[in-house]
């Protein structure tokens, strides 16, 4: 298992600053998942990774060796792109085997290799089919098993499921979360998708603008984002303005709310912004006055859509705790102690 660091890595496109000044330590055999808005710098971190790019300026060490002018070939990592990039004049197992044959590896062992390698994606007996007979799941597989086949110290993918439908992708999501597990090799993927990165990652690294905006177990940073932009791209969170006037009492739209031991603050008293999930809001006798904009019955759940001064509000039930109020009445807000987080503007 490799534990993976990054020393202040930067990677410039003329002005711009793709990924800005990124240090990170990520223990061996983890999951990782970089998350981010299109343009964040992803993209560009896993290809400094798999030594596709080269950085301006800082280090990569990979189980406490230096990569960073490494080439490509010689770090000994598996990749996947989002295209897949398989060859469709090989077969099924001699793409799988592929890494292996240009290593000069025996063809026997190729190919008893790629036949462990199916039947750990479930692909047993299909090594010598064509590409083009596959399905796009299959295809998945084929590309994550050939990913694999050199036993890689690092296991990079870029938005390896985003071509897929969205019951095939929840399903292969759970599958390559399971493989790794079993193989326990360190692994990042690349996504945009934040539900994706919250079933599958030990660890989410959520970027914005070339930066790490946070890193940390998915329900660390899902229950206590660091800031405004992690509370809101990483699910749904209603962001309110309020003002901090002591570490124990903020003001939203005049009204005074204690806060408990179990919230979070992490702005100065001043101007601030109150992230609460919709599962944390309330309806009470009292609160914060707000009008019923929409219901949406999801099944599993209720959503209510409230407008507090302008502001949207989303609140979230289960459908055995509906509240008994409809569309265009007026209630009462309140958030659950411990789902508040008061953030920095
Ligand atoms: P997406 O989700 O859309 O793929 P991303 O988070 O992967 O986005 P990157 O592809 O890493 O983002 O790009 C980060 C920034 O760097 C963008 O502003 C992009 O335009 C710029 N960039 C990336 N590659 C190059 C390049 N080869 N030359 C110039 N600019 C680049």
């Amino acid at each position: 298992m490799n534990d993976l660091s990054l020393r202040g890595v930067t990677k410039r496109f003329g002005a711009t600053a793709a990924v800005d000044d990124v240090t990170l330590d990520i223990p061996g055999g983890k999951f990782i998942c970089l998350l981010g808005p299109s343009g964040c710098g992803k993209t560009t971190l896993l290809r400094l990774l798999a030594g596709l790019e080269e950085p301006t300026s800082g280090q990569i060490l990979v189980g406490g060796r230096d990569q960073t002018h490494v080439p490509t070939h010689r770090r000994d990592f598996g990749m996947v792109f989002q295209s897949l990039a398989l060859f469709p004049h090989l077969s099924v197992g001699e793409n799988v085997a592929y890494p292996l044959a240009i290593r000069g590896t025996p063809r026997a062992q190729r190919r008893a290799r790629a036949e462990e390698l199916l039947s750990l994606v479930q692909l047993s007996g299909m090594a010598d089919r064509r590409i083009h007979q596959l399905s796009g799941g299959q295809r998945q597989r084929v590309a994550i098993a050939r990913g694999l086949a050199i036993d890689p110290k690092l296991f990079l993918l870029d938005e390896p499921l985003s071509a897929l439908d969205a019951n095939l992708r929840e399903h292969m999501q759970i599958e390559l979360r399971q493989i790794q597990t079993r193989l326990g090799v360190t692994t990042l993927v690349v996504t945009h998708d934040q539900k994706e990165a919250l079933t599958m990652a030990d660890i989410v690294i959520v970027m914005d603008r070339g930066r790490v905006q946070q890193m940390g177990a998915p329900m660390e940073v899902y229950r206590d984002p660091a800031n405004a932009f992690v509370a809101g791209f990483i699910g749904t969170s209603n962001l309110l303005p309020c003002r901090l006037l002591d570490p124990a009492t903020l003001e939203v739209s005049g009204q005074r709310l204690p806060l408990a031991g179990q919230d979070r603050v992490k702005a100065a008293p001043g101007p601030a912004i109150l992230s609460v999930r919709p599962e944390d809001v309330r309806l009470g006798p009292e609160g914060l006055p707000a009008r019923v904009t929409f219901i949406r019955d999801l099944g599993e759940s209720v959503q209510l859509v409230l407008d507090h001064a302008g502001q949207e509000v989303t609140a979230l039930f289960s459908p055995r705790e509906r509240p008994e109020v409809g569309i265009g009445e007026t209630v009462a807000l309140t958030f659950a102690p411990g789902g508040r987080v008061v953030l920095a503007p």
